[in-house]
C-alpha cells in the first residue's frame, strides 16, 4: 500500500492540470484587429458581443460591463433597489452578491440553501418575504440552475424582482431555455477564473426594453440612446467595456461550447467513479437542467463514513497528492466586515452607504444550518480546468480518493487533532 504524500510518500500526480485561461490565433487575431482600427471603446466588438452573448443565452438584450461585480450592482440599482429595501439571497456565494446589494444601500436577507445542490431553497426564500423586500436573488452555483420556476413564480405571486447572479452560468440551459431568458436581469462574470474570461468583464442579460435602458444608462455615464453623448439623465458612472476585452470574449464565446461538452462528458465520467466512494456524493441528476456549465466541479463529504477524517485533512492529503481540492466558500455572513462595521464604522465606504457604526445588519446570531454544513463541512470544490483534463488525468483524482481511504488509519493516527470533533 503507497504512502500517503502528505504523510512522505510520493503523490499520485505531479503533472499540471490543464492550464487556464486559454487563448489562441482567434483571440489574437480579434484583439489585432481592434488594435489596427480606429475604434478602441464601445464599438463593433461591444455590440457584437452584446448581441451574441444574448442570444446565446436565450436573452432580448446584453449590456456588457467592466467585471461581474459592477453588473450585479448596475442590475440592482437599475431595478430601482435602494435604501430600506431587502434583498433575499444566499449565504453560499462570493462576497460581490452580497457587498452589490449593501452598496445599493439594500439590506441583504440571507435565506439557507439545499444542501445537496448547493443553490438556494426557494421555501426558505419565500418564507422571507416580507413588505421591504424589493428584489430575489439566486445565484446559479457551479453553473447549476437554481428552481427557476420557483422563483418566477414567486416573483409574480409577491411582486418582487427577480435578479439572477448568473456568474457561473455561461450556457446553463434550464428546461429547453439558457438561464438568460429569465428574471428581470441576469448578471454573468468573465474574470479570469472564469469559464469564459478577458481577465476581466461582466455582462447583463435583460428582457425588458425599459430595463435594458436603465441598466445600459446607468453603465454608461447616465446617457441615454435618445439624448446627446454629453447630455446625462441617470447617476451612472463609467462601468464600460473595452473593444480589446469584447474582442477576447468573442474568441472565448466560439470556444465555450466544445469546452462545455468536456466539462460535462468529465464530471459525469468522475460522478460515475467517486459516487462508489462511501460519504462521496454527487451533484444529484435533475432532468429539468439541460446544460451546467461546470464552473466548479462539486461534490459532498460525509466524514462520520470516513471514520471522523475532517473535510480539512482529506483536502490536505488530496492535494498532497496532487489534486486541485478545496472547500469552497467560507460563510459570508461571517465576513470580518460586517462586525468591523458595526464597531468600528468603515474605513472606507462609498458616499451614499448608509452602513455606519451600529447601522450594518447584524447576523451574529444568524444560522442557516445547510449553508453553514456544505461551506463549513461537507462542501468539496474541484476547478473548472480540471475538468479539461483527459480520463487518464480525472482518473488520478479517483485514485488519489481511493489512496486516501485506503490509508485511513495512517492518517488519523499521523494527524488526530484533524480528526472531526
Ligand atoms: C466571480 C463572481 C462574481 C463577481 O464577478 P467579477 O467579474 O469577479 O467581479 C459574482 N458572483 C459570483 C457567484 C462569482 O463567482
Amino acid at each position: 500500500m503507497p504512502k500517503l504524500a502528505v504523510l512522505g510518500g510520493k503523490p499520485i500526480r505531479t503533472k499540471p492540470w490543464p492550464k487556464w485561461p486559454v487563448a489562441g490565433p482567434q483571440e489574437e487575431r480579434n484583439v489585432k484587429e481592434v488594435l489596427e482600427s480606429d475604434r478602441w471603446f464601445y464599438g463593433p466588438k461591444v455590440h457584437e458581443l452584446e448581441e451574441a452573448y444574448a442570444k446565446f443565452q436565450d436573452a432580448t438584450f446584453g449590456i456588457s460591463c467592466v467585471n461581474g461585480t459592477m453588473a450585479i450592482e448596475i442590475a440592482l440599482v437599475a431595478a430601482g433597489v435602494g435604501a430600506g429595501d431587502e434583498v433575499i439571497t444566499t449565504p453560499y456565494t462570493f462576497m460581490a452578491t452580497v457587498s452589490s446589494i449593501l452598496r445599493a444601500n439594500a439590506v441583504p436577507v440571507f435565506a439557507d440553501i439545499i444542501e445537496e445542490t448547493g443553490n438556494l431553497d426557494p421555501d426558505d426564500v419565500e418564507s422571507k418575504i416580507t413588505p421591504q423586500t424589493k428584489a430575489i436573488m439566486p445565484v446559479h452555483v457551479a453553473g447549476l440552475p437554481v428552481e427557476i420556476d420557483r422563483f418566477e413564480e414567486m416573483g409574480r405571486k409577491h411582486n418582487v424582482t427577480i435578479v439572477y447572479d448568473a456568474a457561473h452560468g455561461w450556457g446553463s440551459r434550464w428546461k429547453g431555455q439558457g438561464v438568460g431568458a429569465f428574471g428581470a436581469y441576469n448578471t454573468y462574470s468573465f474574470q479570469a477564473s472564469k469559464n469564459m474570461t478577458a481577465g476581466e468583464g461582466g455582462m447583463i442579460l435583460a428582457n425588458d426594453e425599459d430595463l435594458a435602458e436603465t441598466a445600459r444608462s446607468y453603465s454608461n455615464c447616465g446617457r441615454s440612446s435618445k439624448g446627446a453623448w454629453y447630455e446625462h439623465f441617470l447617476l451612472g458612472a463609467n462601468f464600460r467595456l473595452s473593444e480589446v476585452h469584447a474582442a477576447i470574449l468573442l474568441a472565448q464565446l466560439e470556444r465555450l461550447e466544445a469546452q462545455t461538452l468536456k466539462r460535462m462528458e468529465s464530471a459525469a465520467w468522475l460522478n460515475g467513479r467517486l459516487s462508489k466512494f462511501e460519504g462521496i456524493t454527487t451533484t444529484p441528476d435533475d432532468p429539468r437542467v439541460e446544460r451546467r456549465s461546470w464552473h466548479l466541479y462539486t461534490l459532498r463529504y460525509d466524514a462520520a463514513t470516513w471514520k471522523g477524517l475532517s473535510r480539512g485533512a482529506l483536502l490536505k492529503a488530496l492535494q498532497k497528492e496532487g489534486i486541485l481540492a478545496s472547500g469552497g466558500w467560507p460563510m459570508i455572513y461571517r465576513m470580518p466586515l460586517f462586525a468591523t462595521y458595526r464597531q468600528e464604522g468603515p474605513k472606507a465606504c462609498p458616499v451614499s452607504c448608509p452602513y455606519h457604526k451600529g447601522e450594518m445588519p447584524d447576523y451574529s446570531s444568524l444560522h442557516l444550518p445547510a449553508a453553514e454544513r456544505l461551506s463549513g463541512q461537507t462542501g468539496i470544490w474541484m476547478p473548472q480546468q480540471t475538468l479539461l483534463a483527459d480520463q487518464a488525468d480525472l482518473q488520478d483524482i479517483v485514485d488519489a480518493f481511493e489512496k486516501v481511504r485506503e490509508n485511513l488509519d495512517d492518517l488519523l493516527a499521523a494527524q488526530p487533532e484533524k480528526a472531526a470533533k
